[in-house]
């Protein structure tokens, strides 16, 4: 069942040999932690600590009182040496607290989350976002619309981004921890199914998830494809059905989450952890690519130096996956609990270099490789004049900034990068797809 795949997609390179037979190790203890205050979609916290004061690993740092939120917890034990603002992998600047952990660290133990009566109210407290890059906080999509009921929990095990392995070495490693969070998730919001969605190019991983998975667990192969991972595209590559335009996901009775997302969330109700590290994927132009379990707010340089550092002719840094990360402007930025990989990119490879003064040849290219059935090139020259009605009426809200446009775009129109304007415009006039 569920084997059609979806309309559109690309096919590009996956570059993922170099890591994913290489076993996650944990990343060196950093000299500091800079902790963002906005590590999620919503209200960015506000630092609950001041300079000088120890805090211990696992004690919140920074939380706020709002539904669309999750608060911040320090990964060590150390002190607190700055309550200022850093610049985040994304590029944006915001409150951070910055601390200086003690030389000798016990990562077995830390301060265990409160129990509650609602399991929502202990993922909301252990501060998990999705961890597949989208970074919603996790405990509010646990909680549909009244009128949207969940059937189908889906779990994401799709990692079709290229160069990235952490959702599969996670897969690998700790399948049981994936299940697990999958039936909590399925409890919490009184779904029948669960569907382990796992692309087909990732044989060990769909192994030890079936071994796993019990009678209530269906582990479904899906056929290698970009974007399978995203939540519209993976509703329609499982159950076949359409999230209508303008419709919430949970429209069509199903809910997606993670692999690493569900891990986070077995590991906080069964063991009252909050969400302080997570496996990052550091690859492409490295000496020693790798999987490292990492803790939030290691700069990224630290991980890129535990990789022996960056070789070859490199072009860019990119925080996340060539087709829907951010170039990095400098490597002291933090891991997030958004960043599933650091990925160095030589001239050329996987995303070649994109180029503004091209214009569009109507080959169509990009309208036939859009998942969600756009006509990018219609979008992207609106949005080149700043022609924003234009743009809208082109549906420029429901692109999914999948990157699968400026991929096959044969004289490299920036095409993502306007349509990310357009909607970053739309969106600020309040327009609503
Ligand atoms: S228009 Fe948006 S959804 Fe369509 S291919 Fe481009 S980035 Fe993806
Ligand atoms: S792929 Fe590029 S050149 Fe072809 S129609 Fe789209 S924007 Fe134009």
């Amino acid at each position: 069942m569920g084997k059609a795949g979806f309309r559109g997609g690309v096919h590009p390179p996956t570059f993922k040999e170099a890591t994913r037979d290489v076993d996650t190790t944990r990343a060196p203890l950093p000299e500091r932690i800079v902790l963002p205050m906005s590590q999620h979609l919503g209200a960015p916290c506000i630092p609950t600590v001041a300079v000088g004061e120890r805090v211990a690993r696992g004690q919140v740092v920074g939380d706020i009182d709002a539904m669309v939120s999750a608060p911040i917890h320090s990964p060590v034990n150390g002190e607190v040496t700055a309550v200022g603002t850093c610049i985040t992998p994304g590029g944006t600047r915001g409150a951070s607290v910055e601390v200086a952990p003690d030389a000798d660290q016990d990562f077995a133990s830390f301060v265990p989350l409160a129990d509650a009566e609602d399991p929502r109210d202990i993922v909301r407290a252990a501060g998990i976002v999705g961890l597949g890059g989208a970074a919603f906080p996790s405990h509010v999509k646990l909680r549909p619309p009244h009128d949207m009921p969940v059937g189908v929990v889906i779990l994401n095990g799709c990692e079709c981004e290229p160069f990235l392995t952490c959702d599969d070495r996670l897969m690998r490693e700790r399948p049981q921890r994936v299940v697990a969070g999958a039936r909590h998730i399925r409890d919490m919001v009184g779904a029948a199914r669960i569907i382990i969605g796992i692309e087909d190019n990732k044989p060990e991983a769909i192994a030890s998830i079936s071994a796993e998975a019990g009678e209530d667990v269906e582990v479904l192969v899906l056929p290698t494809n970009y974007p399978q991972g995203a939540e519209k595209q993976l509703i329609w590559a499982t159950l076949g059905k359409e999230v209508p335009h303008g419709k919430l996901p949970a429209a069509t009775g199903a809910l997606v989450h993670n692999v690493g997302t569900a891990a986070a969330i077995a590991d906080a109700i069964e063991l009252k952890k909050p969400l302080m590290e997570r496996i990052v994927t550091v690859t492409g132009a490295v000496a020693r690519p790798a999987n490292y379990l990492a803790l939030l707010g290691t700069p990224l340089a630290t991980l890129v130096a535990q990789s022996g550092g960056l070789i070859g002719d490199v072009d860019r840094v990119i925080a996340g996956g060539p087709m829907t990360g951010a170039a990095l402007a400098d490597l002291s930025v933090p891991l997030v609990k958004g960043t599933s990989g650091v990925v160095g990119l030589e001239r050329g490879v996987a995303a070649p270099a994109v180029n503004d003064d091209q214009a569009c040849i109507r080959c169509g290219r990009c309208s036939r490789a859009c998942p969600m059935s756009l006509e990018p090139f219609a979008i992207g020259i609106h949005a080149n004049r700043g022609d924003w009605d234009g743009s809208e009426r082109f549906m420029a809200l429901d692109c999914i900034e999948c990157g699968c446009c400026s991929f096959v775009c044969p004289t490299r129109r920036p095409l993502v990068q306007l349509i990310r304007r357009a909607k970053g415009a739309l969106m600020q006039r309040g327009s609503r797809s």
